[in-house]
């Protein structure tokens, strides 16, 4: 085969849906920024949430920060693909920024909390199941998830213990998963991370 008829088979592989789920602390922003900066086939889905900005976070690239009107219009517009409260706020995923990428055969990381995830797991649409891998990330033990939680520093007492709270009933739902990563150093987790990445982009059912 030629090298440019190998490059076109190449091209013609379907971008992945790589859904990333797990307690706040658990590493999955590292895994995540390392990706998305190491890898350009690989794009963040920026997801629309009400929560208010983190001093260190941008608007269109972290998150895009709605108000609640706003968010709700999207919502009853049909514009997103999953939807969920999460704490007191309101989290979305706009559906065709994500299905736009998947078809240009970008793979795209989504970092969903575990209702979102089940949302994407029953999504009937071809495109999105056939795209579809599912990650969880969890702390080996929850005193480090604690710990990691404390770390960041950026949310007083009562955000850690509700959130401390939330990460321990969503630890229960890692069953519902393809793949689980537990957490160790940023190098292993990365590492894990790749090789799912690697497989599945192996996949014979990618191939269009
Ligand atoms: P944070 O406010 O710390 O950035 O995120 C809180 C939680 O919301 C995390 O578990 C994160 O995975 C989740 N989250 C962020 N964006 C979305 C989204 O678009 N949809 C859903 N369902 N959850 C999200």
């Amino acid at each position: 085969m030629s090298e440019a008829s190998g490059n076109k088979a190449a091209s013609l592989r379907q971008g992945l849906l790589l859904v990333l789920s797990g307690p706040a602390g658990a590493g999955k922003s590292t895994v995540l920024r390392t990706a998305v900066e190491g890898d350009p086939a690989i794009r963040f889905s920026v997801s629309c949430t009400t929560r208010p900005a983190r001093e260190d976070e941008v608007d269109g690239i972290d998150y895009h920060f709605l108000s609640d009107d706003e968010f709700s219009a999207k919502l009853g517009a049909g514009e997103f693909l999953e939807h969920a409260s999460v704490h007191k706020w309101r989290y979305g995923t706009l559906r065709a920024s994500v299905i736009d990428l998947i078809e240009e055969g970008f793979d795209v990381i989504m970092d969903i909390d575990i209702q979102g995830a089940e949302q994407i797991r029953a999504c009937s649409d071809s495109l999105i199941s056939r795209a579809h891998v599912d990650v969880f990330m969890m702390p080996a033990d929850t005193a480090e998830l604690e710990r990691r939680l404390r770390a960041r520093g950026s949310e007083d007492e009562e955000t850690v213990r509700l959130r401390m709270k939330a990460a321990l009933a969503e630890l229960e739902h890692w069953r519902h998963y393809t793949y689980r990563i537990l957490s160790s150093s940023r190098e292993a987790d990365y590492a894990s991370f790749a090789n799912i990445l690697r497989a599945e982009r192996l996949r014979v059912t990618r191939f269009i």
